[in-house]
């Protein structure tokens, strides 16, 4: 196995698990693995398929991962296919018959299909082994929830020696043992990883604007020099009202929503994942597809519903194991949106539940990577010095007058007002509803004129964070102060507000795409290594891209990100030390190691 991990994938060690994954399988035992998004989960099933005798099935929920995983193990030099609708029927047929001679070591298949192959070609193949990818498409509980996926049962009753191992990266204990029932393997050991995914970084903004947000964006696409990113936001309309705006800053940006013809959306899919377009302003239709790795930065427009949602949809960013930027807007109007969402969901309680998780989340003032893994049971008390509230903790002072005007606002007119009538009434405001409504006669009117508009729409968030009041859906969006509020409105407890830190002082720094140490200590290389040449690696992405182009395959299928700073880091000039860069196996070494090393050397000169 470390011969296959070196000449085929070109890596030196395991990461902690890979191992005893391969090693369950190749023993013909079964296993369910969880790991997060570019843990490495492809190779805990490739290099058993490699080591065992026969062809090993991989069911794949979508057409463009198993697209993704074919183009990179060919591009490894190994034999895989897909059998899928998207094929002309020759395809298939040729890719049936290469199967039947041995040929095809690695079988992706949709659901579906396997089903209707169960006693056609794959009644007269040897197969080694079942991997069931995304399993928690199996369970009514995860979230992405494929009815086909519950007919994979029958796996393990026509096929009781061939090993399973399913992999997802997202499930609860829940959807952990529905899957485990579901497809009969009682017996498999669960090997869990660290959901852990510290080259990301963690930011929330609150309160910004639309401008603000767009201005912070247009900061993010430039400090990463226009490379992939994606942005969700919460409707179809905002995806394409952020698409306009970056599009008229000259950026290159696609829109992916559900009410895009399928044709269009698969092309978006198709420029981003080939660099033709650097930005996608998505909805949570986007992603589920995309297994490029070179995503740098990961923005949500909106706030998400659930930390499960928000924890999947950053995950897209920096699979290649470089730093990565998140970054989390929300504000008020957010949080109402998502809780009326929530409120006319049929699982009403359920999901204003995780949206309360997710906004405690954005809320926080305890490290932010803390609270995820904490969430995902994972607990811990780290400090990871990579996310806003490690890098800036929070000043509190207390906060009690301001809370008590804003509660005697909502008291003295009967708990009949929205949230921006409250601050019209403490900014003493003479806005027509005032008016007509005498509220300009009322004793709170204008006693919070001292505090900017602004500051009010983020104390009245922080009040109902707090549980100062609560928002009636029912009642026109009126505020209800809770039983915590009146304590505080009546001077039995005070409150603690959070310091508003100034706007401007944010500014997103460039995270160098720093390469870890453990990947550039190789015994060789010009003593000078350990400094990347930036010019050198934007000759090497050109290299890259025109050989892709060639082949039609996505630029980091030819090589990583990681790869070529790498390469532009060590600088081999011999195809041999080209070889032995981590991520370089011996068929690429043969295929791209000239191409490179001769940029390479003229470069140097
Ligand atoms: P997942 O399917 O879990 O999201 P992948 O299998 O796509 O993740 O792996 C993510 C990245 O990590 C890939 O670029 C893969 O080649 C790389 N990788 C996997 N295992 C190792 C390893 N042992 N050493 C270095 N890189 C690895
Ligand atoms: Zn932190």
């Amino acid at each position: 196995m470390y011969k296959i991990l070196k000449n085929i994938f070109g890596y030196d060690s395991f990461r902690p698990q890979q191992e005893q994954i391969i090693e369950q399988i190749v023993h013909k035992r079964d296993a369910l693995v969880l790991m997060p998004t570019g843990g490495g989960k492809s190779i805990c099933y490739q290099i058993p398929a490699l080591m065992m005798e026969g062809t090993a099935i991989v069911v794949s929920p979508l057409i463009s991962l198993m697209k993704d995983q074919v183009e990179s193990l060919r591009a490894n030099g190994v034999e895989a296919a897909a059998l899928n609708s998207n094929n002309t029927d020759s395809v298939n047929l040729n890719i049936r018959k290469d199967c039947q001679l041995g040929h095809i070591k690695i079988l992706y298949i949709s659901p579906e299909r396997l089903l209707l192959e169960l006693p056609h070609l794959l009644s007269c193949i040897k197969i080694s082994l079942f991997a069931i990818d995304e399993a928690h498409c199996i369970s009514q509980w995860g979230h992405d929830f494929r009815p086909e996926y519950t007919q994979l049962g029958q796996l393990k009753e026509l096929y009781p020696t061939v090993p399973i191992i399913a992999l997802t990266a997202t499930a609860d204990k829940t959807t952990r043992d529905d899957i485990i029932h579901q497809l009969h393997i009682e017996d498999a050991k669960t090997f869990i990883s660290s959901f852990d995914r510290p080259n990301l970084s963690l930011r929330v903004y609150r309160d910004y604007n639309e401008n603000e947000r767009l201005k912070v964006i247009l900061n993010v696409i430039s400090q990463y020099n226009n490379e992939s990113g994606i942005i969700y936001c919460m409707s179809r309309k905002i995806t394409e009202k952020v698409a306009m705006k970056l599009r008229k800053a000259g950026i290159l940006a696609g829109i992916y929503h559900a009410g895009l013809p399928a044709a269009e959306r698969d092309r978006v899919q198709e420029d981003f994942i080939n660099d033709r377009i650097n930005v996608v302003c998505a909805t949570v239709a986007f992603g589920m597809g995309i297994n490029k790795s070179n995503v740098r930065w990961v923005v949500h427009f909106n706030l998400p519903g659930s930390i499960e949602n928000f924890y999947q949809e950053i995950g897209r960013a920096g699979r290649d194991g470089l730093s990565s930027e998140t970054i989390l807007f929300y504000n008020l109007q957010d949080v109402m949106l998502r809780q009326q969402f929530a409120n006319e969901s049929g699982q009403n309680k359920l999901n204003n539940d995780k949206l309360r998780s997710m906004q405690n989340y954005a809320d926080s003032r305890v490290c932010r990577r803390r609270i995820l893994l904490n969430y995902f049971g994972e607990n811990t008390d780290c400090q990871c010095h990579n996310c806003d509230v490690c890098e800036n903790p929070p000043k509190q002072f207390d906060g009690t007058v301001i809370v008590q005007k804003a509660l005697s606002a909502i008291a003295r007119t009967e708990q009949r007002i929205g949230t921006n009538t409250v601050i019209d009434i403490v900014k003493g405001t003479y806005s027509p509803e005032i008016t007509s409504n005498h509220y300009d006669q009322l004793k709170t009117f204008g006693v919070g004129r001292d505090i900017p508009g602004r500051d009010w729409h983020d104390y009245m968030l922080q009040m109902l964070q707090m549980g100062y009041f609560e928002i009636a859906y029912n009642e026109d969006k009126h505020l209800k102060i809770t039983p915590l509020g009146l304590d505080v409105l009546y001077g039995r407890s005070s409150a603690c507000l959070n310091v508003i830190t100034d706007k401007t002082e944010v500014i997103v720094k460039k995270k160098k795409s720093k390469v870890h140490t453990e990947d550039v200590a190789l015994p060789f290389g010009p003593s000078d290594s350990g400094t990347e040449d930036t010019v050198l690696f934007e000759k090497l992405k050109v290299l890259r891209k025109e050989l892709a182009d060639k082949q039609g395959y996505p630029a980091y299928i030819i090589l990583s990100d990681k790869v070529l700073h790498l390469l532009a880091t060590i600088r081999p000039t011999t195809v041999e030390d080209f070889g032995k860069i981590s991520g370089i196996g011996e068929f690429k070494k043969d295929k791209y190691g000239k191409d490179f090393t001769k940029i390479i050397s003229q470069h140097i000169g």
